[in-house]
């Protein structure tokens, strides 16, 4: 079924359907339309998988993709459009372009922390530079995958778009064709597996994988908004988010007025909700086991967990160190700890030392030491006194290095990622010169 399915979508793509763009900004509409008429399903399916709430739904999920469709619709002509670049004097005569070409038959899988948006937002891209698409959500958010296969099946006959549902055999049996183009999103692990797959078919690809993100504070910082900022993006999505704050990282001197902030924020921002059981759940049994096995040490707020629900309470753990069980593996849940550090430089040391993150963040009102940290430490994307907000701008680009990915995405990188760049010299035929032949004397007296 599924080999048939890529040979639907390979035919359709060869018929040159999809290239012209009033054809792909209509695909977009449709999409739209679609999520619109699904979108009272789409928040129900978020509550079943993992009580996601209506307003963080919104904001980080249906909203999102809204925006990023809209601001494709509005960008995507100028985008698409052939760019005529200089050519140099020893190609006189000729002019030089690069027109923006899709790869074809694309295969998006991702994964269930924000299943919705992470399915939706490569495809806006793909849809917008004029591939195919196979979508592969995650097996772990069932209801919403179930979901998005009803918004495609509305939205795009299967030749065009089509979602898949199933587990690993599924995305093993995909990964063994020949796509042109393939866009992952998930753990560094089966990211490798990825890409040792597409490399049968030299298939290019875009790892948006996960990591450790450090929040290193400053003693220069605006403490209370470094507390408040911090646990905001630590605690949203009950930290199952690629981009979370994993852990803070804060100069000895502030440390006790830090905690004390993060404290009273956590306390005002989640504890009614965790109270009464409108907190969002940890995605399964096994992360909920995982999760809570890292609730050792010094916990200074929270560390109540239902196991009927798989809730974990935001949990801040202080007096952490680097052989702290929370500090072996990228956490990926509410449970946030602390380290101390006396000398910045050493601090940024210390984090270089790690595989490099997906986000970082460092918090301090001192021009100067942002700049400097900004450049010394390798991370994917980030943001100097905030957390998690930098991935809504869509003129930034969203991506890993190193252990946390390669290549990126977001507005027009969205659009560049699913897009060959096909260069082409168009030469005159007005004159020829006779010097870059074999047989002219100037060629000879080279060799
Ligand atoms: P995962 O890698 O376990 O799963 C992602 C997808 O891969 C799923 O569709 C799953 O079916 C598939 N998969 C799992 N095992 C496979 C195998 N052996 N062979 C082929 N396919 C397989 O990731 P996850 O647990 O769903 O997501 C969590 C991770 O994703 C975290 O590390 C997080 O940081 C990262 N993440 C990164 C981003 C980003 O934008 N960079 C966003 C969200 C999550």
């Amino acid at each position: 079924m599924i080999e048939s399915l890529f040979a639907k979508q390979r035919q359709f793509f060869q018929s040159g359907k999809t290239l012209p763009i009033p054809f792909r900004i209509e695909a977009l509409k449709q999409l739209k339309r679609s999520i619109k008429y699904h979108e009272e399903m789409l928040l129900e399916a978020m509550k079943a998988d993992f009580n996601k709430g209506e307003p963080e739904a919104y904001l980080t999920e249906i909203g999102y993709v809204y925006n990023d469709i809209n601001f494709t619709i509005k960008n995507l002509k100028e985008w698409a459009e052939t760019e005529r670049v200089k050519t140099p004097p020893t190609h006189i005569g000729s002019t030089s372009r690069i027109h923006k070409e899709p790869f074809g038959v694309t295969l998006i899988i991702a994964p269930w922390n924000y299943p919705f948006n992470l399915t939706v937002s490569p495809l806006i891209g793909a849809l917008g530079a004029g591939n195919t698409a196979i979508l592969k959500p995650s097996e772990h958010t069932p209801h919403v995958s179930r979901v998005i296969s009803h918004i495609m099946a509305l939205a795009f006959p299967e030749k065009h778009v089509a979602s898949v549902e199933g587990g690993v055999e599924t995305n093993q049996e995909l990964l063994d064709l020949p796509f042109n183009y393939i866009f992952y999103t998930g753990s560094s692990h089966v990211g490798k597996i990825v890409m040792e797959k597409a490399s049968q078919h030299l298939t290019p690809v875009t790892l948006e994988l996960g990591g450790k993100s450090p929040a290193i504070v400053t003693r220069h910082a605006d403490i209370k908004l470094a507390a408040k900022r911090i646990v905001w993006g630590k605690f949203l999505n009950a930290g199952q988010t690629c981009v979370a704050p994993d852990f803070v990282y804060v100069d000895s001197k502030v440390k006790e007025r830090l905690v004390t902030h993060m404290k009273y924020y956590t306390r005002k921002f989640y504890e009614k909700d965790f109270n009464e059981g409108r907190y969002m759940s940890i995605v399964n049994r096994n992360h909920f086991d995982r999760i809570k096995e890292l609730m050792q040490g010094d916990i200074v707020y929270g560390g109540r967990s239902l196991s009927n629900t798989l809730a974990i309470e935001p949990t801040i753990i202080d007096n952490a160190d680097f052989d702290h069980p929370a500090m072996q593996e990228e956490i990926f849940g509410p449970i946030l700890p602390v380290l101390e550090f006396n000398s910045l430089d050493k601090a940024v040391l210390d984090v270089r030392d790690l595989p490099d993150p997906l986000a970082f963040y460092i918090f301090t009102d001192k021009k100067t030491e942002a700049k400097h940290v900004v450049r010394a430490v390798p991370f994917g994307a980030g943001a100097i006194n905030d957390t998690v907000f930098h991935l809504a701008n869509p003129h930034l680009p969203f991506g890993g290095r190193g252990n946390s990915g390669m290549g990126n995405y977001h507005g027009k990188y969205s659009f560049d990622t699913f897009t060959h760049k096909k260069s082409v010299l168009d030469q005159t035929t007005c004159f020829d010169f006779p010097f870059r032949y074999p047989s002219s004397k100037l060629f000879s007296k080279f060799i």
